[in-house]
């Protein structure tokens, strides 16, 4: 395992590896990892790369409102969380080296990342999107391997990369979750023990409401306003919003179909979390 710090010695970590034919796997995640991080450097691995896995808190996709100063970092853990899933190389560069100038350039995408997560938090995915494109012009061709947990994120990156033809093959992978069905996040060390019993509400919900479209419910309305009264009837819950949206497209949709797929966002405390399913996996 090795670790590197700057966009020189990324490059030359990657040029030597490439010169001895290994192909790249990228993971790139904010840290504090858990085992749904590690189930992408487990697909990476699995599909043969030399996989890479980047840390780095960017600021760009926080508000200043938001928990960019209070959220969970620990490097030496995440090293030896990666190391042991396989990963050969860690990139956690500072944000100097990431933004060592006020950038005067963002990469903005429309459509897709306008509803849900793009209304609740404004310049979010532009950050997202920036920074992302930025690990793909240091990293260069590569298998890019990010969540279905951040479903919208997913989407967002799918399309940038097909609107600006980097050289990335995306790779979509499943949402990893506790016993109880709460997706893994690193925002979950934000709740308390009373808020971590009720949190699965949120994947209940969208569970439910999956359950009402295969059963035949075709109106979106009947099944956002069941999803949204599970959550209402949780004390601790505080709704953002529930939305049954194009898997695809991710509009919001008026009538459900196979397509369909569900998604919240719902605050326990100072903790906001997120969730999504389809319909047809749950
Ligand atoms: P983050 O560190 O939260 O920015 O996440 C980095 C990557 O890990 C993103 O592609 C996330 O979608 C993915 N990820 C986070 N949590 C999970 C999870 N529970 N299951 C699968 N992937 C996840």
């Amino acid at each position: 395992m090795h670790v590197v710090h700057t966009i020189g010695e990324v490059r030359a970590a990657l040029a030597t590896a490439r010169s001895a034919g290994s192909t790249i796997g990228l993971v790139p995640t904010m840290g504090y990892l858990h085992q749904g991080h590690c189930s992408l450097v487990d697909a990476s691995v699995a599909d043969g790369h030399m996989t890479l896995v980047t840390v780095f808190v960017n600021p760009l996709q926080f508000a200043p409102t938001e928990d960019l100063a209070a959220y969970p970092r620990d490097l030496d853990a995440d090293v030896a969380k990666v190391a042991n899933a396989g990963a050969k190389l860690v990139f956690a560069p500072s944000v100097e080296e990431m933004y060592p100038e006020p950038s005067q350039t963002a990469v903005t995408v429309s459509g897709v990342s306008e509803g849900m997560e793009g209304a609740s938090r404004r310049t979010h995915f532009a950050g997202v999107a920036t920074v992302v494109a930025k690990l793909f012009a240091i990293v260069g061709p590569c298998a890019a391997y990010f969540g279905e947990k951040d479903y919208q994120q997913l989407a967002v990156i799918r399309r940038m990369v097909r609107d600006l033809n980097f050289e990335v093959d995306v790779r979509g992978c499943p949402t990893q979750r506790a016993e109880d069905g709460l997706a893994l996040s690193s925002r979950n060390v934000y709740l308390s023990d009373e808020e971590r019993r009720v949190a699965p509400v949120l994947h209940r919900a969208l569970v439910d409401g999956a359950a009402m479209i295969r059963n035949g419910e075709r109106s979106a309305e009947v099944v956002r306003t069941a999803m949204a009264a599970t959550i209402a009837a949780e004390p601790l819950a505080e709704l953002d919003y529930v939305e049954v949206a194009d898997g695809d497209t991710l509009q919001p949709q008026s009538e459900t179909g196979a397509n369909s797929r569900l998604f919240g966002a719902v605050r326990f405390g100072s903790a906001r979390l997120i969730d999504n399913v389809g319909v047809e996996a749950g």
